[in-house]
């Protein structure tokens, strides 16, 4: 049987789709989900590039996965320089991963209008590049940038591209459709092509330009590609990469291509929604397969069709890539489903009896209030601890006012620095209740002052405690500025980073619950 293996970028491509940034945690937590997917390769992201690549490759290395194998992306060397010189490629040694994917050109024209130098020193850059990496002892993918483009405009230069970079040692030649543009007859024929000239296995990464990304993934299989790359979601630069989320249940349930186990398979649906939270795009309902809506029937005749045969007007069973009619906690029953969700994030506390149902009651409530736990671990686990008949917690809210004046009036829109936002609150410690006052850049720092002023006194390590990172998710966007408001807020301790959630109506009460369950879970932890 055909095998195929599956390359996700979600972590690099698809970081360029504009409105996305993962932070560290966002991509080690989704690295865990792409290996339960049974991705075989996951592109971390490029290390030579920028130092939070670099950071996440250090920290990945403490994962345990149980198929999935990191790999570091980079280019080839630089024109007129050496290999074992270029910092590009050191980084890629150094990143600790033992498979990397290095970029480089296939098409002439780019590489004499766009890199300005010779189609010799190209060959040569590739064949230099890929050898320096063999002999450090990776393997070496190659992506073969503009190739199908090249191979349109001259194929004789496209196809010496993928002769040099076989010839230099490379473990697979991956085919790009950079600009997205290809149509799937067209991959048919440019991948037969590249078929007949070598022996070293095939990849496709195509783009979602022209709506095809897909069709012309599975068209470049079909050919004789067996290794596919794609995101999670489709989610990519412009339009977007080949959606794996599509790719593998076609694949497996289509083509009869078993690159995934069933129960892995079961797990798409979960996986596209959890990347989706975390890289705070709200889930598209109507995507092909783990859309929320894309099994729903309206139509009568159609739910009395299915009735009778459930095959009547599905293309598959929804099951099959556990895509089920929408399932919140709040809907679900018992308490297996609050200790599933508990493991689910890592947590192993106990959860028992009494316990368990209150935490269940607790969190339908919450989750019908806008909190949603899948992205803000740090405060699921701060609701278990609550739920435990004797939680002291460290300190508890009792009250928080926020004045935002300008200063300048009429207010102008070049003044916007000389806005003042004070806070004042009150907290809890014991028997003791605080009182402060913080200024601050913007009503949320100035909160975040005032309680750290507060609660320094009695814990003074807290001053380790910074905040990274800031999500606002709006909910109900039709009611305008009324709308429910969710707060993700990421916290650092400089080891260790988690993340708590706030919903509320109001934006500063969402920050503020946030916030404060973001010191009160690192008092629990510290050791
Ligand atoms: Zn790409």
């Amino acid at each position: 049987m055909l095998q195929v293996q599956l390359y996700d970028t979600t972590l690099r491509d698809g970081a360029q789709r504009e409105g996305v940034s993962f932070s560290v945690v966002d991509k080690l937590q989704i690295t865990r989900k792409l290996d339960e997917l049974g991705i075989h390769f996951i592109e971390g992201g490029w290390p030579g590039s920028n130092p939070k690549d670099t950071e996440f490759f250090s920290k990945a290395q403490n994962l345990t996965l149980s198929q999935a194998k990191l790999v570091a992306f980079g280019s080839t060397r630089r024109p007129k320089t050496k290999a074992k010189t270029d910092a590009n490629l050191i980084a890629l040694v150094n990143s600790g991963v033992k498979v990397v994917t290095i970029v480089g050109k296939s098409s002439g024209l780019q590489v004499t209008e766009v890199l300005e130098t010779t189609l010799e020193e190209n060959l040569s850059m590739i064949a230099d590049s890929i050898r320096y990496l063999k002999a450090k002892g990776l393997v070496v993918f190659f992506d073969a940038e503009h190739f199908f483009d090249g191979f349109k405009a001259d194929s004789s230069y496209s196809r010496r591209v993928l002769e040099i970079a076989a010839e230099a040692g490379a473990d697979c030649l991956v085919l790009c459709d950079t600009n997205g543009g290809t149509l799937p007859s067209e991959i048919t024929v440019a991948v037969k092509k590249a078929r007949e000239l070598t022996t070293v296995p095939l990849g496709i990464h195509a783009h979602n330009d022209s709506e095809l990304a897909v069709a012309n993934t599975l068209a470049a299989v079909q050919a004789g590609v067996t290794h596919v790359q794609g995101t999670i979601n489709g989610y990519g630069e412009r339009c977007g990469n080949a959606n794996l989320c599509s790719i593998i249940p076609n694949l497996k349930l289509k083509m009869d291509i078993d690159c995934v186990a069933d129960e892995q398979l079961a797990k798409l649906t979960e996986v596209s929604r959890y990347v989706s939270e975390i890289a705070n795009l709200i889930p598209d309902a109507f995507l092909p397969y783990v859309g929320s809506s894309v099994f729903s029937h309206k139509g009568g005749l159609h739910v009395s069709g299915l009735k009778k045969w459930v095959g009547s007007y599905q293309h598959i069973d929804p099951d099959k890539v556990g895509n089920h009619p929408e399932v919140l906690v709040s809907e679900l029953s018992g308490k297996e489903n609050i200790i599933y969700k508990a493991r689910e994030l890592g947590l192993d506390l106990p959860v028992r009896g009494k316990v368990a149902h209150k935490l269940l009651e607790q969190v339908k409530l919450l989750e019908s209030r806008g909190f949603q736990y899948e992205n803000a671990e740090a405060s699921f686990e701060l609701l278990v601890h609550r739920a435990q008949p004797n939680y002291q917690p460290p300190f508890e809210l009792v009250d928080f006012m926020v004045v935002v004046e300008s200063r300048r009036r009429p207010p102008t829109r070049e003044s916007l620095e000389e806005m003042l936002s004070e806070a004042v609150v009150k907290v809890k410690v014991g028997t003791e209740i605080m009182h402060t006052a913080a200024e601050g850049r913007g009503p949320v720092n100035a909160l975040d002052k005032a309680l750290r002023k507060a609660l320094l006194q009695f814990y003074p390590s807290l001053a380790q405690v910074r905040l990274v990172d800031y999500k606002v998710r709006i909910l109900e966007e039709s009611i305008g500025t009324e709308s429910q408001v969710r707060v993700i807020i990421e916290s650092s301790d400089g080891v260790n980073s988690w993340r708590t959630v706030g919903s509320s109506t109001n934006i500063i009460e969402a920050s503020w619950l946030a916030l404060a369950d973001g010191l009160e879970y690192w008092l629990l932890n510290r050791k």
